[in-house]
């Protein structure tokens, strides 16, 4: 235990580790390899709060970790549980300083966690209360996963499915984010099945090709959200470097590649995107790709001045869209009244 690699000399962050990675922190204490797999079930699978609780592993190494090893990477802030469905907010502060949001959600007998992937968001679309903080940095794979960890085990360890849809674009903090795609779905961790991992993009197109060519079997979603560049550079200026006909061409390769759907995200704004025109064109930009649309109609903010379409407008849409050669569901906005679309309980924390 006395000498130890130099690495270990400074707090290392444990979570965010693979197995690989944690079996050479065992070795180097000159440890027994076994001892990794244990360090990294109570890490992922049981998602240990502290050292002290890790009780098969030995006292000495148990000691030694809590003094030159960080496990908490969050702590809980704030939490707003809804009034009018199950889901739950979570406001979690970093080691930093820094503030990101969480939100967990019960819907037809899933029970699932959105999570962030940065602290703001460089890509600023015009409805996302996220973009209005901008960019302040990436969360590290630690940092990513003890969202989960710490929501999973207050959730009783029942979390089914895992969206990477919180702050943030995940597309842009690539490594880290598959990393923890990795851990969530490994077999000694929460082994949470790949099709039930979704990563959301906004069209980041040269990751949609590497994510496709690096063969993952994680879900693809991508927001759409306009049926014209006109209308998406508005809303959506990462748009303007890729607009939606590059966009779509980068869907497609995802889908012949990984023989793979992917799904498109709709978010229907009043007087934006809803008219039967939008649903005709959307219908004609899909049809020809594999997919499956989740229409959304807007979670109206304060901060923003977008507001969600009435429901005679949004009935004629979905009936318009329903004619379509693809899956369409309809997805209506979980948390109204505990902020929950992404972005806002942070800027109204702020304010207060
Ligand atoms: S919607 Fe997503 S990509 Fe756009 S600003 Fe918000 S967090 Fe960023």
């Amino acid at each position: 235990m006395s000498e130890l690699s130099s690495d270990l000399e400074k707090k290392i962050e444990l979570k965010g580790m693979d197995l690989n990675e944690i079996g050479t922190i065992i070795k180097n204490l000159r440890e027994k390899p076994f001892r990794a797999k244990q360090l990294y079930k109570w890490l992922y699978r049981k998602s240990a709060f502290s050292f002290d609780e890790m009780s098969d592993l030995p006292l000495i190494l148990r000691n030694y970790l809590s003094k030159r090893a960080e496990l908490k990477l969050l702590e809980p802030k704030k939490k707003v549980s809804s009034k009018i469905d199950a889901s739950t907010k979570y406001l979690f502060k970093l080691r930093d300083g820094n503030c990101i949001e969480s939100v967990y959600m019960e819907y037809q007998g899933r029970k699932t966690v959105c999570l962030s992937t940065q602290v703001g968001c460089s890509l600023n679309c015009s409805f996302c209360s996220t973009g209005k903080m901008g960019f302040i940095r990436n969360l590290s794979t630690g940092e990513i996963l003890d969202q989960f960890l710490f929501i999973n085990r207050e959730s009783d360890f029942s979390i089914t499915n895992i969206v990477f849809m919180g702050m943030g674009e995940p597309f842009l903090n690539y490594e880290n984010v598959i990393k923890a795609a990795r851990i969530l779905n490994s077999e000694l961790g929460p082994e949470i099945s790949a099709r039930k991992i979704t990563i959301s993009t906004s069209g980041i197109v040269p990751a949609i090709y590497r994510f496709a060519d690096e063969g993952h079997k994680f879900k693809l979603a991508i927001s759409l959200n306009a049926t014209t560049d006109a209308q998406r550079d508005k809303s959506m200026p990462i748009n303007r470097k890729y607009p939606i006909n590059v966009l779509l061409e980068a869907a497609k390769y995802y889908t012949r590649k990984t023989k793979r759907r992917v799904t498109f995200e709709y978010v229907l704004i009043k007087d934006f995107n809803d008219s039967i025109d939008d649903a005709k064109r959307l219908r004609k930009l899909l049809s020809d790709i594999p997919c499956k649309l989740n229409l959304i109609p807007y979670n109206e903010t304060e901060f923003s001045p977008y507001k969600i379409p009435d429901e005679e407008r949004l009935e004629k849409f979905i009936k318009e869209i329903h004619r379509a050669p693809f899956a369409v569901t309809v997805r209506r906005s979980q948390g109204r009244d505990i902020k929950g679309a992404c972005g806002q309980l942070y800027l109204q924390t702020k304010n207060e």
